[in-house]
């Protein structure tokens, strides 16, 4: 079989740099993208045959590890009656009664094929019921590649160095309001100009496209009172952090309810889906019943609503959770003591199965923190992990991730290629 180097000169040959979404192809921190040619448990075997404690886990989703096996079972069962029906199905249904029963604020659901899909139909629809034209969101916030959304985004756009992608409209992205994460000020501001032309604000509660960032205490509440006084729909866009951070995702963990919720990634069990929910008088404005269009040839596979489904109830029946917090803790605990012992200025950010670690000496709680951290620094790290066996994020951009499928073992083994790469710096 091909080695990496060899696939990528293929793959640069037919596909626009090589890979088909851009964060791959480890543009930010240098050098030549592995292959992947399979992966078990915690683990990524590359094309050249180098096995890998894996920390990405396929960016959010693989809260199971790879290849779990009920999740491949439910999938082969699934199989058994067909790919794709294009009517409706009975897993959908279950999905949904599974997403309402896990996520407190969700009275109805809309199953589609991506994270981006969700949050492009989620601005819609709160354009479409509050019939306003404006959106506010936040610099740094992540929400796929939608044109109304995809200025200053985080992840991969602000990998390569443009946070506004060419090809998007002024006029579209006038309708966009663009402010600082973190300061209630300049949102209240916004409304006070913009009262009654306000469709909705749309935010990930916590950032975790520009590697983690948490709110300011009473900072979402003040969102939530802001959307209730002047009518607009507020938006949690909870596609990485749902289920991720805990079953009801940051809403229910902060005790704050939006009127809509988008999800994705673990919710598909390692295949493409996304979903938007929430209160049944907004959804209720979606095609058929409402005026707000939006449709999906695959939307609700049945392959991918049984993936979605053996995820979920592997989280709902079992304490995941507690077990992910105390990883996440140990893999905390173990950079910021060893940054302390080097005297090397570092922030490491972490909830539950989630963390990044900032090579700064203050808290970041903004892009533009974020931005200023010390990016030669990370990716030397980052090049020193994955020479030794722990594959990390290749942006200092984007968040880490445990999965339950990562053993006690697996967790010591990679503290110390942490612990040793920092040591290196
Ligand atoms: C990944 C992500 C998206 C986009 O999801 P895709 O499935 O990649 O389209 C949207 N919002 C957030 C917060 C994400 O992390």
């Amino acid at each position: 079989m091909s080695n990496s180097s060899d696939l990528f000169e293929r793959a640069k040959q037919l596909i626009p740099g090589g890979v088909n979404s851009p964060v791959r192809a480890f543009r930010s921190v240098g050098g030549t993208p592995f292959f992947t040619k399979k992966a078990n448990g915690a683990t990524l075997t590359t094309a050249d045959d180098q096995d890998l404690i894996d920390f990405v886990c396929t960016w959010g989703p693989a809260i199971h590890g790879h290849n779990h096996p009920v999740i491949r079972e439910a999938i082969a069962e699934a199989l058994n009656n067909g790919t794709s029906f294009g009517t409706p199905n009975p897993y959908e249904v279950e999905m949904a009664e599974l997403l309402v029963e896990m996520v407190p604020s969700l009275e109805k659901i809309r199953m589609v094929n991506s994270g981006t899909e969700a949050t492009m139909t989620a601005i819609r629809l709160a354009r479409g019921y509050t019939k306003r034209n404006k959106i506010i969101k936040f610099e740094g916030c992540y929400h796929g590649h939608v044109d109304s959304l995809l200025i200053k985004a985080g992840s991969g756009a602000l990998t390569l160095g443009n946070p506004d992608s060419a090809g998007i409209p002024e006029s579209l992205a006038a309708e966009t309001i663009v402010l600082p994460f973190n300061e209630l000020e300049a949102v209240a501001a916004a409304f006070e100009k913009y009262s009654d032309e306000i469709a909705g604000i749309i935010l990930e509660p916590y950032p975790a496209n520009i590697g983690l960032i948490f709110p300011k205490s009473g900072y979402l509440q003040g969102l939530r009172d802001l959307c209730t006084q002047f009518g607009s729909v507020l938006i949690f866009d909870e596609v990485m952090t749902g289920f991720r951070v805990t079953a009801g995702g940051v809403q229910t963990k902060e005790g704050i309810t939006p009127d809509l919720t988008t999800l994705g990634k673990i919710i598909g069990g390692g295949l493409p889906v996304g979903a938007l929910g929430g209160r049944a008088e907004i959804m209720n404005h979606l095609a058929p019943l409402g005026p707000v269009y939006q449709a999906g040839t695959l939307s609700g596979n049945p392959l991918a609503m049984a993936a979605g489904i053996a995820s979920l109830k592997l989280l709902r029946d079992s304490d995941a959770y507690n077990r992910l917090e105390k990883l996440g803790t140990q893999v905390k605990e173990a950079i910021s003591s060893t940054l302390y012992e080097i005297g090397l200025p570092g922030q490491i950010p972490q909830v539950g199965s989630m963390f990044c670690l900032y090579f700064t000496d203050t808290p970041v709680e903004n892009l533009d923190e974020a931005t200023a951290t010390d990016t030669d620094r990370f990716n030397k790290y980052f090049h020193t992990c994955l020479e030794n066996g722990a594959y990390i994020p290749p942006s200092k951009y984007e968040g880490n991730f445990i999965s339950t499928a990562h053993d006690q073992g697996g967790i010591d083994q990679a503290c110390d290629i942490f612990v040793n790469a920092l040591r290196s710096l």
